[in-house]
């Protein structure tokens, strides 16, 4: 399905087939010399194939098209080395480029939802499901990194780069403020609340999502463009909804608690989720995986925050309430 939002912007609603968002939302810019795409669908033939009907239904030549991704999850990148041409531009954060490229990237993850207890058993079939080594593109094509403050033109649009680490550390927004527009990548969704996880102890990934709602929170906007789901324009009631369900959440971690010292993947399986299934035992593994990975992000944000102590003794970490 392809919509017009305005002249020259178009959006593609791009299907995610097994995923709770449903679909991603490709954003096309026509320019009078290059055309710009941000965010591409996973690497698999159902996204390729509304990408490519939809790009061709827009007449976008792609030998004239760059591409914008705004952070490294398959969704927005999975199809990005694909659709780009020899002489097509591939904006990037130069910060999710890094983890992208690690090579250990993968291990590293697995090792810490290890000693934050996700059952060993299941540590090798999590990884077998994770979308992003499932759909992610096979070769990595050439970044042209771009930083906080880069401004990319295209036609009369004028998209300056703003960082926003939480949802990912290198997640980058585009505003554009002649226009009063702001492509917000999954920083900020309407209809459902961006996943934010963490699987690195340096990495406080909620306290960095809160500061980057507030970095975008007075943005003179009309309009939002989220990844996902649904156009807005209220981008401070939704920045005050998502702030509020932060604090919800972790006051749910705090409950879940109820004064004993637990590992990150128990409190995990006893938080409400939304998610079609009665209990935890009945979650899809990538599931599990996720809802694990934003547990530890509360945990770290909560231990942060003085509210929590964490317990590295022993193989697996524990927290516990003060
Ligand atoms: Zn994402």
């Amino acid at each position: 399905m392809v919509e017009t939002i305005m002249e020259n912007l178009y959006r593609i609603e791009v299907p995610l087939p097994n995923s709770p968002l449903k679909e991603l939302n490709s954003y096309v810019i026509k320019g009078d010399k290059r055309n710009l795409v941000i965010d591409t669908g996973f690497n698999r033939e159902t996204c390729f194939k509304a990408m490519t009907e939809g790009l061709s239904f827009l007449n976008i030549d792609l030998s004239k098209t760059d591409f914008f991704i705004t952070h490294m999850h398959a969704d927005h990148a999975g199809l990005v080395a694909r659709l780009a041409t020899d002489t097509s531009t591939i904006y990037f954060s130069k910060i999710d480029s890094r983890v992208y490229r690690s090579e250990d990237n993968w291990r590293l993850m697995l090792d810490y939802a290890g000693i934050n207890g996700f059952p060993a058993g299941e540590l090798a079939d999590a990884l077998k499901n994770h979308p992003g080594l499932k759909y992610s593109p096979r070769d990595l094509p050439e970044f042209t990194l771009v930083h906080d403050g880069d401004v990319i033109t295209v036609g009369d649009f004028r998209l300056q780069c703003l960082w926003t680490p939480g949802h990912t550390q290198g997640h980058i927004c585009l505003f554009d403020e002649g226009k009063r527009l702001l492509f917000s990548g999954d920083h900020v969704l309407y209809d459902i609340t961006p996943h934010i996880e963490s699987w690195a102890y340096q990495i406080n990934s909620l306290r960095d999502y809160m500061t980057s709602l507030d970095r975008v929170y007075d943005l003179p906007v009309d309009l939002v463009l989220p990844g996902h789901r649904s156009l807005f324009s209220d981008l401070k009631g939704r920045i005050d909804e998502l702030k509020e369900h932060h604090r919800h959440r972790a006051g749910e971690v705090l409950t879940v608690m109820d004064g004993r010292a637990m590992a990150a993947y128990e409190i995990a399986a006893g938080m409400t989720w939304d998610i079609d299934c009665e209990q935890w035992e009945d979650f899809p593994i990538a599931q599990k995986w996720f809802a694990t990975g934003e547990t530890i992000a509360h945990l770290r944000y909560l231990e942060s925050e003085g509210k929590i102590n964490r317990n590295a003794e022993g193989a697996v970490v524990t927290f516990s309430a003060l």
